[in-house]
C-alpha cells in the first residue's frame, strides 16, 4: 500500500527542554529541494553535512547537521530531512518557518507516523506502540512497547488471522457443495481446524489483556463495607493522606484515584464508597460511582476484617467476569493475628494491617505480579481497543462453533467473517477514516 503525497509537511522534533540539541523533521517530495538549498549543493544519502542554515536573506539562522534519508528506506517511506541545530525554542521556530518558505507545511500530531502506516513502513498495532512508547511510564511498559512497536504483537494477530482464512476457505468450499454425497460440514477436521483457532485466540487475548495493564497500569478497585480501612490502605500504599480516614461510616462518599508506582510496575487505585443500600443521596450517588469503577477494574481488592469475611464475600457477586479477586483481612493488629497469606479456590486471601503496615508488603508482591512483573523478553504493549476486538473475535468463534454444530453451514460461515474483519482492524486492514483520526490525532506533534 503506497500512497503519493504532494504535501512536504514539517514539525520540531525533539522533546520539550532536552539538552543541548533541537531537530526539526521533514518528510516529503520537497525535500531534496528544501536539502540542497540549506546546503547550498545536493545532500549525500544518509550523511551528515555540517550545514550553516540561512534565512531567505542569507543571515545565519543556526550552525547543525543536516540529513537526508531518501525514499523510499525512511521512517515515513517518502525523503524525509533532519535538521539538528541547537536547542532553543527559538531558533528551532525559525528554522521550521524557514523549512515552511522553502515548500513544507506544519504538521499535525502524528502525521509522520501516519505517513509511514499509510505507506505500508507499519501497522496501525505498531504505530499505536510507537506513541505508547513515548507516553510509557515504566521500564516494562517501555519494553513491552518497543516490542509491539517491532511488530511481535502484529504477528502473533497475523498468524491467528491465517488460520482463520484456512478455515474460512475450508467451510465455504463445505457449503458450496451440498449435493455432494459426502456431508463435508460434517467433517471433524473442520471442528478440530475451529478449536485450533479458538485455542491460539484466548493465548492472545490472555497475553494482550497483560499487555494492556503494562500499558496503562493495573487497574484496581478497592472494595469492602464501610469502616473496612479501604481509606487507610489506600494512604498506607501510596503514602498520602488524600484519602479521609473516618471512624464514621460512609464517609468516603467519591471514588478517589491514586497512581502508584510499584518497582516500576503502574497501578491505579480506586477507593470506592461501601457498596451498601443507602438512604443518602450523595452517598447513593458515590455507590453508584463504585459500581462504575468495578466493571473497568483489572482487579477487585477486598477489604474486610476476620469478623466479617465470610459474609463480606458478597461484595464479590456482582463482579464482571475476568476481574481478579483479592481478599485482604485487615486489622490483624487489633485482633492480635499473625500476618499470613494463602490461596483459597483460585482467591488469594492476605492478613494484614493498614494502620502498622505489617503484612502489606505480600499485597503489594501480588499487585506486582498482577501488574505484570516479571513478564519476560516477549511481553508486547496492547490497548484496550485491541483486547476488545479480540474478545469480540472470541465470541463470533463461539457461535461460528455452536452453528456448525448445528449444521448451519451459512451462520457460521458469516461468524468467521466478521471474526476476520474484526482481527484485520488490529492492524489496520479494515480501519475506517474515523479510528485512523482518532488515533494519530492523540499522538504528539513532531511524531
Ligand atoms: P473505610 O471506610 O473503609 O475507608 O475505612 P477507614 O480507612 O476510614 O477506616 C475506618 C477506621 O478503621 C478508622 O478509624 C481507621 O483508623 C481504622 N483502621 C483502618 N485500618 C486499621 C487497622 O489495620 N487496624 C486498626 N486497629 N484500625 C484500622
Amino acid at each position: 500500500m503506497t500512497t503519493e503525497n504532494t504535501e512536504t509537511i514539517a514539525a520540531i522534533a525533539s522533546a520539550p527542554g532536552a539538552a543541548g540539541v533541537g531537530v526539526v523533521r521533514v518528510s516529503g517530495p520537497a525535500v531534496p529541494h528544501i536539502a540542497e538549498t540549506l546546503l547550498g549543493r545536493a545532500a549525500q544519502p544518509r550523511y551528515a553535512h555540517l550545514a550553516a542554515f540561512r534565512d531567505n536573506g542569507g543571515e545565519l539562522i543556526d550552525r547543525g547537521l543536516l540529513l537526508h534519508f531518501p525514499a523510499p528506506a525512511s521512517y515515513t517511506g517518502e525523503h524525509v530531512l533532519e535538521l539538528q541545530g541547537h536547542g532553543s525554542p527559538v531558533l528551532l521556530d525559525e528554522l521550521l518557518r524557514r523549512v515552511c518558505e522553502l515548500g513544507a507545511r506544519l504538521a499535525r500530531p502524528g502525521e509522520f507516523t501516519e505517513r509511514a502506516f499509510l505507506n505500508g513502513k507499519l501497522d496501525l498495532a505498531q504505530a499505536e506502540a510507537v506513541a505508547d512508547l513515548i507516553a510509557a511510564r515504566s521500564r516494562a511498559a517501555a519494553r513491552a512497547a518497543l516490542q509491539s512497536m517491532e511488530g511481535v504483537f502484529s504477528r502473533r494477530v497475523d498468524s491467528l488471522l491465517q488460520g482463520l482464512i484456512a478455515l474460512r476457505v475450508h467451510v465455504e468450499a463445505a457449503i458450496d457443495f451440498p449435493e455432494e454425497e459426502i456431508d463435508f460440514l460434517a467433517d471433524p477436521a473442520i471442528e478440530r481446524q475451529l478449536q485450533g483457532v479458538r485455542v491460539e485466540l484466548v493465548d492472545l487475548l490472555r497475553e494482550a489483556q497483560r499487555g494492556l495493564r503494562l500499558n496503562d497500569g493495573l487497574r484496581v478497585a478497592i472494595i469492602g463495607r464501610p469502616n473496612a480501612g479501604k481509606s487507610s490502605l489506600l494512604n498506607a500504599l501510596t503514602g498520602s493522606d488524600r484519602a479521609i480516614v473516618n471512624a464514621t461510616a460512609g464517609t468516603t462518599r467519591d471514588v478517589l484515584r491514586e497512581s502508584l508506582s510499584l518497582d516500576g510496575m503502574a497501578l491505579e487505585l480506586a477507593d470506592t464508597a461501601g457498596l451498601r443500600d443507602t438512604d443518602d443521596e450523595v452517598e447513593r450517588e458515590g455507590v453508584r460511582r463504585a459500581h462504575g469503577e468495578l466493571q473497568r477494574a483489572d482487579v477487585a481488592l477486598l477489604v474486610t476484617d476476620a469478623q466479617h469475611a465470610v459474609a463480606d464475600l458478597t461484595f464479590f457477586q456482582t463482579l464482571p467476569a475476568g476481574v481478579e479477586r483479592l481478599v485482604l483481612i485487615n486489622k490483624i493488629d487489633r485482633d492480635q493475628i499473625a500476618a499470613a497469606e494463602e490461596r483459597r479456590e483460585g482467591v488469594d486471601w492476605m492478613w494484614a494491617s493498614a494502620k502498622t503496615g505489617e503484612g502489606l508488603d505480600t499485597l503489594r508482591e501480588h499487585l506486582k505480579r498482577l501488574a505484570g512483573a516479571g513478564s519476560g523478553e516477549g511481553a508486547f504493549s496492547a490497548r484496550r481497543r485491541h483486547v476488545l476486538a479480540l474478545q469480540q473475535v472470541d465470541v463470533h468463534l463461539q457461535d461460528a462453533a455452536n452453528e456448525l454444530a448445528h449444521g448451519a453451514g451459512e451462520l457460521a460461515a458469516e461468524e468467521l467473517r466478521q471474526s476476520q474483519q474484526v482481527l484485520g482492524e488490529i492492524t489496520g486492514g479494515y480501519s475506517s477514516d474515523d479510528l485512523l483520526g482518532a488515533i494519530f490525532g492523540s499522538f504528539c506533534i513532531g511524531k
